[in-house]
């Protein structure tokens, strides 16, 4: 069904109450087939005598006739001032007649509300709801407002999207089978239904999608999540169900919805009920994930920077299945991102453009467009022939110093500090046994993290040993061990390693029994049930004194890891130096770049 007729199929009971109510004035004007008589007509059959009935109110005579050939009519007909009638009415013979109240105001309070009533209702629809909307098509409010990317505007490859190969090579297969769908389907492959791309704002999430489309030759529908969620209960529903029908009219082709996390939030987060009109979008969403099958040809990309807000049930299995990170760019990605842009700017020759790349730690795409934009802009001002480097680096500060950048870019000492930082989670990790090994290390802030240390269990582990928890907390410390050990002062940057390792360390006495001095006791935390409601005045399970031995207990255990993870860092300081030079040079060591310099050491 296309949104035109819908929208028709909406306005039909308005129509037929239309109808209706016109009928109904029409029959209450003429109530029964009347015949308007004037009253000279009246006069005139009253003397012949052919008046048979006659039912007189103050401003209205009605009555039934009988004409010439024999058929009785009734009539209507307007009385004049004529005091004589009743006298004429007995002496002609009439057989009844009778007088009626008064009752032309209740026909006029209906005719008058009636009319209000039906203007009220076309006002409702035609003004109201438009205005809530905000549409400019007096029937558009349940069409999605998607674009079609027409193929006129500019199409986009991967040749315009850099320095996220990782998130690209996931998306090959993506357009291997939006090119062929049915290669795939031969041979009973499952592709995935939707992908969701996450990460900072910037990095070219909305970028790949197009590119995926452009690469692939297929329409390209693009949404975005806060269009979705109106004033209306219902709106959006009907908006995402139009975007699936669009696009699977066009098949094979890309469905977008950027900012998921507008509409695909939690439900029942929050306290004092859920959005309704959210809950039905996204519900909406899910019917139509789980309705299409991929041999239609259509993949639904989803953007979001806060993949930790989402539903479970969007990422379940047959929804978006595929998560794809697109991670800000290193130093080579951010080079080979200024690069594209570069493309379309008149370079000096003698630009190198690795000395910007160096010099934009934590910018991410968008900044770096930014940036050789500013350039331009900064040369065509001084009426120069090209770009030159002195444009580029004075256009870095003009991007850090707006307004949203600032947060963002990190300073050379911080640069320093948080390689440090890095290198001592990763040296602690490298040096103990019974350690997930390090898949890399980088200091590209991710999320609210500014760098990280990846580690990755080689199996799968259900059982943790008592030395293996203590050798990750180790770990965890050493982040801030080393920035002590160097600097000699801390920095907030460990506030999250500080608290994961907290929270182990009580775990380890109060829920695993791995404390000697305590014994193999578990002990129920005080504030467990509170969420539910039930038990809020019952205090934890044990005494006082318990609790400071708890206490004790955990600031022990934390006490020791951290002296082991400094001994570590101060016997293994070459190593840890190297490690951070080779950081703050290339801002990200992958595992066998680490397995080289540890065997080195
Ligand atoms: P997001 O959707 O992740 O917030 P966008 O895709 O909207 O980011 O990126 C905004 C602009 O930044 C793009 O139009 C493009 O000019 C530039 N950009 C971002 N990432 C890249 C990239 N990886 N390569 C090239 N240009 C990029
Ligand atoms: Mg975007
Ligand atoms: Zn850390």
């Amino acid at each position: 069904m296309n949104p035109l007729t819908r929208n028709l199929k909406q306005l039909i009971p308005w129509i037929l109450a239309l109808f209706l109510l016109v009928a109904l004035f029409q029959s209450l004007k003429e109530m029964g087939g009347e015949e308007d008589l004037p009253y000279s007509a009246f006069k005139q059959r009253l003397k012949a005598k052919q008046i048979s009935e006659v039912t007189m109110r103050p401003d209205l005579i009605r009555g039934q006739f009988k004409d010439e050939k024999g058929n009785s009519h009734r009539f209507r007909t307007i009385p004049l001032p004529d005091p004589n009638l009743v006298s004429e009415l007995e002496s002609n013979q009439v057989k009844h007649f009778q007088g009626e109240p008064d009752r032309s105001w209740v026909t006029a309070v209906l005719i008058n509300v009636g009319w209000v009533i039906l203007f009220i209702g076309l006002w409702w629809v035609f003004v109201i709801r438009q205005v809530q909307v905000g549409g400019k098509q007096a029937l558009a409010f349940g069409r999605s407002r998607s674009k079609l990317q027409s193929a006129k505007t500019k199409k986009y490859t991967f040749a315009d999207v850099a320095g996220c190969d990782e998130a690209k090579e996931e998306l090959q297969e993506i357009i291997e089978f939006l090119k062929d769908p049915q290669k795939f389907q031969r041979l009973g492959g499952k592709i995935p239904k939707g992908v969701l791309l996450y990460g900072l704002p910037g990095t070219g999430k909305t970028l790949l999608a197009r590119a995926v489309a452009g690469e692939a030759g297929v329409p390209f529908f693009s949404s975005s999540g806060s269009e979705f969620v109106e004033m209306f209960v219902g709106v959006g529903a009907a908006r995402v169900r139009d975007l699936f029908e669009q696009a699977k009219k066009s098949a094979p082709a890309v469905i977008f919805v950027d900012e998921l996390d507008a509409v695909g939030r939690h439900r029942f987060a929050g306290i004092g009920g859920g959005h309704d009109e959210r809950e039905q979008t996204l519900n909406q969403i899910l019917v139509e994930l789980d309705g299409f099958e991929t041999k239609e040809g259509v993949i639904f990309i989803g953007a979001t920077n806060r993949p930790d807000v989402l539903d479970p049930a969007l990422l379940r299995p047959g929804r978006f299945d595929r998560h794809i990170n697109v991670s800000s760019p290193d130093i080579k990605g951010r080079e080979a991102i200024l690069k594209v842009h570069a493309r379309g700017v008149k370079l000096s020759p003698e630009v190198d453009l690795s000395v910007i790349a160096r010099r934009t730690p934590g910018f991410v795409g968008a900044d770096l467009a930014n940036l050789v934009n500013e350039a331009a802009l900064l040369a065509a001002r001084r009426n120069k022939p090209h770009v030159e480097l002195h444009e580029l680096e004075e256009a870095i500060d003009r991007v850090i110093a707006g307004p949203q950048r600032k947060s963002r870019m990190i300073q050379d000492r911080e640069k320093k500090v948080i390689a440090y930082h890095e290198s001592g989670h990763t040296l602690v990790a490298k040096l103990l046994p019974n350690t997930d090994p390090v898949h890399k290390v980088t200091i590209i802030p991710r999320g609210p993290a500014l760098g990280f240390t990846l580690q990755l269990p080689t199996e799968d582990r259900y059982l943790t040993s008592r030395q293996e928890i203590l050798n990750r907390l180790c770990v965890l410390l050493g982040g801030r061990c080393a920035e002590e050990f160097v600097f000699q002062e801390v920095t907030t940057g460990a506030c999250d390693d500080l608290s994961k390792a907290t929270t182990f360390a009580q775990k380890m006495v109060t829920e695993f029994g791995m404390s000697e001095r305590l014994g193999p006791i578990a002990f129920r935390k005080a504030n467990e049930e509170i969420f539910l409601g039930r038990d809020i005045s019952r205090g934890p399970g044990y005494s006082e004194s318990t609790a400071q031995a708890i206490d004790e207990e955990v600031k022990r255990i934390m006490g020791e890891c951290q002296e082991r993870a400094r001994e570590l860092l101060k016997k293994n300081k070459k190593v840890l130096d190297v490690l951070a030079e080779r950081l703050i040079e290339k801002e990200l060591i992958e595992a066998e770049e680490l397995n080289a310099i540890f065997a080195g050491a």
